[in-house]
């Protein structure tokens, strides 16, 4: 009896070893160790034996039971195996498998980084990011700003304008800002000042600057505000250090009780982030027609310590100054809160702050960056140097 039992273990593990497919093995599986196979009915009858055989069969066959099972399984399992392997050769790309690891993702552009950068900072302070439309009325660039038609800084922002029959109206609505009237207002303005300004559709325009949202943000919220506008600007300018296009941030804020010493502070705050935590500011008086008083804002040199001198020699960066001007700022004209009157922006209880900074010359600065213009020819080389 332990003889058959060894002879169906090897017959089996043969079989088994030379089972071509699943379906072959499950066949053996039925066959060797079914209900109906050899093997159960030995272990079946090993009750009916002799009791000195019962020992040395029973472990006998349930041994060769184990073995049969374990060949079965490592059979199993190299059948699985060489499927694979025959699939991987058959398909020349596999979805189900894990794919070799991506290229390089991109990165965003150095003036990005830096808008991002300098959006982070105000809004640690409390700030709120506002965008507002780059086909603008020349209501909220100019005229509500203080600059009358007529006024000569508009002239200073050489200025791209747009006939309104052009536009895709999908793009930009002339009546899509609720609060505004600016066509109602313009007329006003048109036939007291009007004569001034050379002839031509001349009410629409490209944004010289971000300001616009000044008026527009606050003809939507009452005070408190607290807002910066990033965006691209555009002036008919283009050499080294100027371009047609460029990015400016806009910062406004506006409340009771706020004066220069609060301008003063927040700049330097915005300075001490973005160029260094050792940096001072400074104010000089300027002019801009919305702002009364004006200052330019200037940092202490990053690159000589507001010395002016780097290793006994006069610093380029900032010409032996010690300082650099890097914004234009100033308490808001209590003119430009007449435009919002209506909206609670009473000039004679609220006060406000304004600042305006070029993005690109915040970038040159803090990286050293020669020309205006690598910023936007598009050559990855530059692009790469500020991953
Ligand atoms: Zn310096």
């Amino acid at each position: 009896m332990i003889e058959r039992i060894e002879q169906i273990r090897a017959d089996g593990q043969a079989a088994i070893e030379s089972a071509g497919s699943a379906d072959a093995l499950e066949a053996l599986r039925v066959e060797l160790l079914g209900r109906s196979s050899e093997l159960t009915a030995i272990l079946r009858g090993i009750g009916e034996l002799p009791g000195e055989q019962r020992g040395a069969v029973g472990g006998a066959a349930n041994r060769a039971q184990k073995q049969l099972e374990q060949a079965l399984t490592e059979r199993r399992e190299e059948l699985v195996g060489d499927e694979l392997d025959r699939r991987l050769a058959g398909e020349q790309v596999d979805v189900t498998l894990p794919g070799s690891p991506l290229p390089a993702p991109g990165s965003l552009h150095l003036v990005n980084q830096t808008r991002r950068e300098i959006e982070d900072v105000f809004c640690g302070l409390g700030y709120r990011v506002a965008e507002g439309p780059e086909i603008e009325h020349d209501y909220y660039n100019f005229t509500a700003l203080n600059h009358p038609p007529g006024h000569p800084a508009r002239m200073v922002q050489d200025t791209f304008y747009v006939d309104p029959a052009s536009v895709d109206s999908a793009r930009w609505d002339p009546d899509r800002h609720p609060a505004s009237r600016p066509s109602a207002r313009l007329g006003q303005e048109r036939s007291e000042a009007r004569p001034n300004l050379p002839p031509g559709p001349r009410d629409v325009l490209l944004h010289t600057h971000t300001s616009p949202m000044q008026v527009r943000s606050m003809e939507l919220a009452p005070p408190p505000l607290r807002i910066i506008v990033p965006g691209s600007v555009y002036r008919r300018d283009n050499d080294a250090t100027h371009t047609p296009m460029f990015s400016q941030v806009e910062g406004l804020a506006v409340d009771e009780g706020i004066s220069l010493a609060d301008l003063q502070g927040t700049l330097l705050e915005l300075a001490r982030a973005i160029f260094g935590p050792d940096r001072e500011v400074r104010l000089r008086p300027h002019y801009f027609p919305f702002t009364e008083p004006s200052v330019e804002v200037d940092v202490s040199c990053f690159a000589c310590g507001g010395t002016g001198s780097v290793g006994g020699r006069r610093d380029p960066l900032c010409k032996g100054a010690g300082w650099i001007e890097i914004l234009g700022a100033g308490m808001i004209d209590p003119n430009v809160f007449g435009f919002v009157r209506e909206f609670g922006y009473d000039p004679e209880t609220v006060q406000g702050f304004a600042f305006g900074m070029g993005i690109e010359r915040i970038a040159m600065l803090k990286h050293a960056v020669p020309d205006l213009r690598l910023f936007f020819e598009g050559d990855l080389r530059f692009a790469r140097q500020f991953r």
